[in-house]
């Protein structure tokens, strides 16, 4: 943790001490939330988010542990927040970048470019180049063509063969649709590499985001596995990388992994301010400065993330709950974070929170109606 406090990103703010007297540490957050608001020093007038550091530490223990040997390289686009990049590249992690901006973040916080792959298999050209100028020397690749663009763009670079492979209709966003080879493709793809003196190193595939069987890898690993084999019939050096699986009687190959929500979604939480009230009957309504556009794109789009919001108010609200509507900020009325909702009755000024917002959030958040929510303040906090 004291390598996480000194990181590039954190060191120099202010780390808020979570109260430890909470019951768990989502109650913990929310007492966290409670007194910044309370405080008003300075004045709290609009959402903010909270980033547990501990949490962060707590994870990468975790991966750790159950995956030992298999170096995580952190999804940047998932979350890029520079405090959560500092504090994985304190911890060890590596990085999955998808652009030069991406590459840019984590080299800026002193990330050695060994540490980072180039996971795009269908690259711009000056991307290329850029990758190549900053040192950055594995990319992915799943067509003939990228193989020519990487030949003249970045001749040194070692290519990750990405593969389709079926989340059997499970995951949120079906990224084999855009990216993969098929398996027919695969050795025509090894052979436009060897004529271009590229070298092959290994296989990389995603299953797809938000996985929870683990039975989606099996068919995946049978995959990457019969493109090591194919490599091997054409007489090319051996394959070195799989991203991710495990092949027992291959002892030199390094296995590594991309988590991106498994690091950001659930060390973030997000406080937003109520503006707006209106009551129909039974029915509150609610206006928060934080919707569908801004973190709580995620009600939309391909997160898994089921808003609840847990109401932090400033006096006793009583025990009656309302089914209540919680409107985002701007004119859209599909702007809606909640409906049916039960909640206390709440007031203008009080607060909501919403735990586990990290993943894929701000980073697709736009400034729809001038509302923006990068311009919202994160707030770092660990429980030591
Ligand atoms: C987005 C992405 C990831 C991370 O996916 P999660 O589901 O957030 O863990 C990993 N690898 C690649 C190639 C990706 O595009």
């Amino acid at each position: 943790m004291r390598a996480v406090l000194e990181a590039p990103g954190v060191k120099g703010h202010d780390v808020l001490r979570l109260p430890c007297d909470a019951a768990n540490e989502k109650e913990a957050v929310t007492g966290l939330v409670r007194r910044i608001v309370a405080a008003n020093d300075p004045p709290v007038t609009s959402a903010f988010s909270v980033l547990d550091l501990g949490k962060v530490a707590e994870l990468f223990a975790a991966w750790r542990r159950g995956l030992k040997g298999v170096p995580p390289y952190y999804a940047v686009k998932c979350n890029p927040n520079p405090a959560l990049l500092g504090a994985l590249a304190a911890l060890g992690s590596g990085f999955d970048c998808f652009s030069p901006a991406e590459m840019d973040a984590v080299l800026a916080l002193g990330v050695a470019p060994d540490r980072i792959i180039y996971a795009n298999p269908c690259k711009p050209e000056p991307h290329i180049a850029y990758a190549a100028s900053v040192g950055v020397n594995v990319t992915t690749f799943d067509s003939v063509e990228e193989v020519g663009k990487i030949k003249r763009f970045h001749p040194s670079c070692k290519l990750l063969l990405r593969l389709k492979v079926s989340d059997a209709g499970e995951a949120l966003d079906h990224l084999g649709t855009k990216y993969g080879a098929l398996e027919e493709e695969v050795v025509p793809l090894l052979h436009a590499a060897r004529s271009a003196g590229l070298e092959v190193t290994g296989v990389a595939f995603h299953v797809g985001s938000a996985v929870s069987r683990v039975g989606a890898y099996d068919a995946a690993v049978k995959a990457a596995r019969a493109v090591f084999d194919a490599a091997a019939a054409l007489g090319m050096p051996p394959m070195r990388v799989l991203d991710i699986g495990y092949f027992g009687d291959m002892t030199d190959v390094e296995v590594i992994g991309e988590p991106g929500r498994y690091f950001a979604q659930t060390p973030f939480t997000l406080a937003a301010r109520v503006f707006g009230k209106r009551t129909r009957g039974q029915v509150r309504e609610y206006w928060i400065d934080d919707g569908i556009y801004d973190t709580l794109n995620c009600v939309v789009n391909i997160s898994r993330y089921v808003p609840r919001p847990v109401p932090v108010v400033a006096s006793a609200c009583g025990e009656t709950h309302h089914p209540s509507t919680v409107f985002g900020p701007t004119l859209n009325p599909l702007d809606v974070v909640v409906q049916g909702y039960p909640l206390p009755e709440l007031r203008i000024g009080d607060w909501m929170v919403f735990h586990d917002i990290g993943a894929y959030t701000t980073v697709v958040s736009t400034n729809f109606n001038g509302f923006s929510a990068s311009e919202m303040k994160t707030y770092l906090a660990s429980s030591v």
